[in-house]
């Protein structure tokens, strides 16, 4: 049964998040990178709403959002000169920063890791939410385990139809989840591509340690244990090289393209296309809400035209990756 409350984030729209905040619930709330199941990060009785909820497996720790850099210092044991150079640079942000978690915060907000994953998210609702409670917000994006993440206030009543409350801020600018980095020690090291683009991040520190990725073979045939599967829509998701009319007839009826370059006019006319923008931020802001769209549409496949190679479309493929995974 849906119980969620869609609320305007007004004056009287934030108390009401505020007080189930401090009453150890959650509320899920807009940021720029993708909508947030928010929890007071230091209780354990709102952390465990939040895996229960999104049956997420205990292992996977939670990004902690706050409102500024003096506040996730509070929260690290020591905070390295790449951590105030990227914080000052791109905070508030989509920018999350992996340091050693001070001895005050409690480990099952980490999943148990020394280390802690903090940012200051961008969008006006999130801080002055982070702000009006004055706590730090567990917030990972809300969505079922695994799911495809929120853009929009519907998007997250129709995956968690149980959450009490859902504070409506309209679509996500970003509309990616935001890039993990760990600074907790040497060189920053690149743990999740996202919204802020590595060559961003390289600019402002120099070196970043960007791990090798795991290219997910195009093609309908796909191994498993390509990468775990993430961020994936109902229907199955199929990366191809072209969007060959051949090619697409074995991917069986009901099928949905999610491209962007155009489609010529031979596709078949009961086929689904979502034409998005061809520059990798205009992408990645459209991605999740283009997936939703053809899963609503009831499609049985995927078939997505595999994204250039540049780094600039790290983030999209690994999303992709996952997708299929
Ligand atoms: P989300 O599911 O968007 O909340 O993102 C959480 C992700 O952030 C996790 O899946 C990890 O990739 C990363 N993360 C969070 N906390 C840590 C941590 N302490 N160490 C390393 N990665 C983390
Ligand atoms: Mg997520």
């Amino acid at each position: 049964m849906r119980t969620a409350q869609i609320v305007l984030p007004d004056a009287d729209g934030l108390d009401a998040a505020v007080a189930l905040l401090k009453a150890d619930q959650v509320c899920a709330f807009p940021t720029e990178t993708v909508y947030g199941l928010g929890a007071n990060a230091l209780s354990e009785t709102a952390i465990s709403e939040v895996y229960r909820l999104k049956g997420r497996p205990s292992w996977n720790p939670l990004i902690v959002h706050v409102a500024d850099a003096d506040m996730a210092r509070t929260l690290a044991a020591t905070w390295p000169d790449t951590a105030a150079e990227l914080a000052r640079r791109f905070w508030p942000g989509p920018l999350t920063l992996v340091v050693d978690r001070a001895d005050h915060v409690p480990g099952f907000v980490s999943a148990g890791s020394p280390t802690v994953a903090i940012r200051v998210p961008a969008h006006p609702v999130a801080l002055a939410l982070l702000e009006a409670s004055g706590l730090p917000l567990a917030a990972p994006s809300a969505n079922r385990s695994e799911g495809l993440s929120p853009t929009s206030a519907d998007h997250v009543v129709r995956s968690l139809p149980d959450v009490p409350m859902v504070l409506d801020g309209g679509r996500c600018q970003f509309g990616l989840e935001s890039t993990v980095v760990d600074v907790s020690h040497g060189t920053p090291r690149l743990l999740r591509p996202g919204a802020l683009s590595v060559a961003d991040i390289r600019a402002a520190v120099g070196d970043i340690d960007v791990p090798e990725e795991s290219t997910p073979a195009p093609g309908p045939v796909l191994s498993p244990g390509m990468g775990k599967r993430h961020y994936a829509p109902r229907a199955r998701v199929v990366l191809v090289p072209t969007l060959d009319t051949a090619a697409l007839r074995h991917l069986g009826p009901q099928l949905g393209i999610l491209t962007h370059l155009p489609v010529n006019d031979t596709i078949n006319q009961d086929t689904r296309v979502e034409l998005l923008p061809a520059d990798p931020s205009g992408y990645g802001t459209e991605l999740y809400a283009a997936l939703h769209r053809l899963d609503e549409s009831g499609v049985h496949t995927i078939a997505v035209l595999t994204p250039p190679d540049d780094e600039d479309w790290l983030a999209v493929r690994d999303r992709l990756g996952r997708a299929v995974a």
